[in-house]
């Protein structure tokens, strides 16, 4: 589904690489079905578009390309095609990406500038592609920005799973090529485009705020990795760097986020991806 969402004179697109059902153990170690279930029970909003009848999380892997009319911002690169992939899933994949970003009416030579909530192998992919076997630069003309800190951190730190080289096919080659410029992690892109940190996930974790003609979205990247997460902002994901640093930037940031007005989209959320936030008991829930 192409999902747009228009924030004041600045539009979001959302260009997705998958959409599949996901095993809660997968990304909540301690949660299986019946437990999802039982939360959706609870919170009933999560049915039918977050959570599937048999307990599985709606779940996808999209990039969320800002445009300002001036530039064109593609905040996280999904998986890429051809890498090689410990999760057998995302391992040497070869999908239409690029070319439904032409299709959305982003083609590749377009993007301006290319930002990672973090570096996260479903986050960094497709900042490169594989041409005459070596990894190049997908969008030669933008700038690539790294929060200096979550640079620093993966570039000596191992992979999340495996051998696979996911800082050495994904993120090097883009420093190698001249086009990463690193910034500090509350860095301000434009007047409209800015970060919002929210570490713990990730050492240098960011969200991008979009504010344009009084209206707001955030793009959330992996703060919150499902609307299970805004139920109850206490549930840690097993991908976490710090689980305990994350959970508090939740409870930190959402009152925050939970104006009832500003677009709250997730990017690991399935389809329809993006809704307002409003407290709910001890946590939230999203409107779409
Ligand atoms: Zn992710």
């Amino acid at each position: 589904m192409d999902l747009k969402w228009r924030i004041g004179s600045v539009t979001i697109t959302s260009v997705t690489e998958s959409e599949t059902p996901t095993s809660p153990r997968f990304l909540f170690g301690g949660l299986d079905k019946a437990g999802v279930l039982a939360r959706a029970e609870k919170a009933r909003w999560l049915r039918p578009h977050f959570v599937s009848q048999d307990g599985y999380l709606l779940q996808k892997i999209q990039c969320l390309i800002i445009d300002t009319g001036d530039h064109r911002i593609a905040v996280d690169t999904c998986i890429g095609n051809d890498k090689a992939r410990h999760n057998e899933l995302w391992n040497h994949l070869q999908g239409p990406f690029l070319e439904d970003m032409t299709k959305a009416g982003y083609p590749p030579d377009s993007i301006t500038h290319v930002v990672c909530t973090h570096l996260h192998v479903d986050h960094v992919g497709w900042n490169t592609r594989l041409v005459d076997g070596a990894w190049v630069p997908t969008f030669p003309h933008a700038r690539y920005l790294f929060v200096d800190t979550e640079y620093e951190h993966w570039r000596s730190a191992p992979g999340l799973f495996g051998t696979e080289d996911v800082f050495g096919d994904s993120v090097a080659p883009i420093v190698e090529a001249g086009l990463a410029e690193m910034v500090a992690i509350d860095h301000e892109l434009s007047d409209s485009v800015r970060f919002q940190p929210t570490t713990g996930h990730t050492p240098g974790h960011i969200s991008v705020v979009v504010e344009s003609d009084g209206a707001r979205a955030i793009i959330t990247g992996d703060m919150v990795h499902s609307p299970l997460q805004i139920a109850d902002p206490d549930l840690c994901s097993s991908f976490d760097t710090d689980s305990e640093a994350a959970r508090a930037t939740r409870r930190a940031v959402f009152p925050g986020w939970a104006d009832g007005e500003t677009m709250v989209i997730g990017t690991h959320f399935g389809s329809p991806t993006g809704g307002t936030m409003h407290p709910d008991g001890d946590g939230y829930r999203l409107q779409v």
